[in-house]
C-alpha cells in the first residue's frame, strides 16, 4: 500500500498490513481490501427517500421528538442556557428505572458546535463510572475510527447515546427506556443542529429512523433523515463493540464512515472542517 493516508487509515482501524489478530481470532483478514468506491468524489452517494420524524407537537407516540421533550419547557432561553438546562435535566432524570440504578448519567461529549453527531447505544460500565461516553474498549476503537476519518473527537464531533443511563449488565435497551430517553436525544439534536449523523449500532439506527429494519439493511447508504423540518444526511453503521467481536466487518464500517464524510462534503453548508486525512 503506497498511499500514506490510506495506510494510516487502515492502520488506525487495525486493518493495515501491520494488523495483529486479537486473541482467538484466526479468521479476520490480514490483507487490506481496496478503499471503497465511496471515497471518490465522483461516486454518487446512495440516498434513501426522506425519512420523516414528526415535529414535537404532532401526535407521535414513537417519534423521536415528542411533546415531553425537555426543551419545550426551556424554549425561551438561549441555546447555551438550554444546553446547560438539558445537561442538568439528564443528570437529574428519573423518567425510567435506570435513573435509580445508574452511577452517573452520560450526557455526551465533544463540541456542541460540531457538524458531526454520533449516536451510540447506551453507557457501559466505564461510562457509568466516569460520566463520559465511549471511554471503554469500544470507545478506544471508536477513537481510532475517528482518527482514520480525520476527525478530532473534541472539536469535530459530538458523541451522544440513545440512552443516557447504563442498563444493568449492559443489556440491550428496553423499548420503554428508549421511549423515556427519546426527548433528551431529540433536544440534543434540536440544539446541535448537526450536518451529519452517524448512528452506531442497531438501537441508535432504529430509534432515529423509527424502523425495525436490521442494521445490515440500514448501513451502506445515506438516509435523507427528516428532523423537525430539516433534512440531515444520516449513515448507520455497526457498533464498535460488535466490531471488537467481528473484526472482519471493519471494512464495512470504514465504507460507512467514508460515505458519511462524502455526504457531509456534498452538504450545502460544507464550508468548515473536517476533511478526511
Ligand atoms: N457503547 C455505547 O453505545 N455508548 C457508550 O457510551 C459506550 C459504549
Amino acid at each position: 500500500m503506497r498511499d500514506p493516508h490510506r495506510q494510516r487509515a487502515w492502520q488506525a482501524l487495525g486493518l493495515g498490513p501491520l494488523w495483529v489478530p486479537r486473541t482467538g481470532d484466526s479468521t479476520a483478514q490480514v490483507v487490506p481490501p481496496a478503499l471503497p468506491a465511496a471515497t471518490t468524489a465522483q461516486t454518487p452517494i446512495e440516498t434513501t427517500p426522506e425519512t420523516t420524524v414528526p415535529a414535537p407537537h404532532q401526535a407521535a407516540p414513537s417519534g423521536l421528538a415528542v411533546a415531553t421533550a425537555p426543551g419545550e419547557a426551556l424554549s425561551g432561553g438561549s441555546r447555551d442556557e438550554r444546553w446547560q438546562a438539558l445537561r442538568l435535566a439528564v443528570e437529574a432524570c428519573r423518567r425510567c428505572p435506570l435513573g435509580e440504578s445508574r452511577n452517573r448519567a452520560v450526557f455526551g461529549s465533544g463540541s456542541p458546535s460540531a457538524r458531526w453527531l454520533l449516536v451510540g447505544e447506551a453507557p457501559g460500565r466505564e461510562e457509568d463510572q466516569t460520566g463520559e461516553p465511549f471511554v471503554g474498549q469500544s470507545g478506544r476503537l471508536l477513537d481510532r475510527m475517528l482518527v482514520a476519518a480525520g476527525l478530532d473527537r473534541e472539536r469535530d464531533v459530538f458523541i451522544a447515546n440513545t440512552l443516557k443511563c447504563r442498563p444493568p449488565n449492559n443489556r440491550t435497551p428496553a423499548p420503554g427506556e428508549i421511549e423515556a430517553c427519546r426527548g433528551h436525544l431529540a433536544e440534543q439534536i434540536r440544539l446541535l443542529q448537526p450536518d451529519i449523523v452517524l448512528a452506531l449500532g442497531r438501537p441508535a439506527a432504529q430509534t432515529l429512523l423509527q424502523t425495525d429494519a436490521s442494521i445490515s439493511s440500514l448501513r451502506g447508504k445515506v438516509h435523507n433523515w427528516r428532523f423537525e423540518g430539516r433534512t440531515i444526511p444520516l449513515v448507520c453503521t455497526y457498533h464498535p463493540a460488535y466490531l471488537l467481536r467481528t473484526p472482519a466487518d471493519k471494512r464495512k464500517v470504514w465504507e460507512d464512515l467514508c460515505l458519511a464524510v462524502d455526504a457531509l462534503a456534498a452538504h450545502p453548508d460544507a464550508s468548515g472542517p473536517p476533511v478526511r486525512a
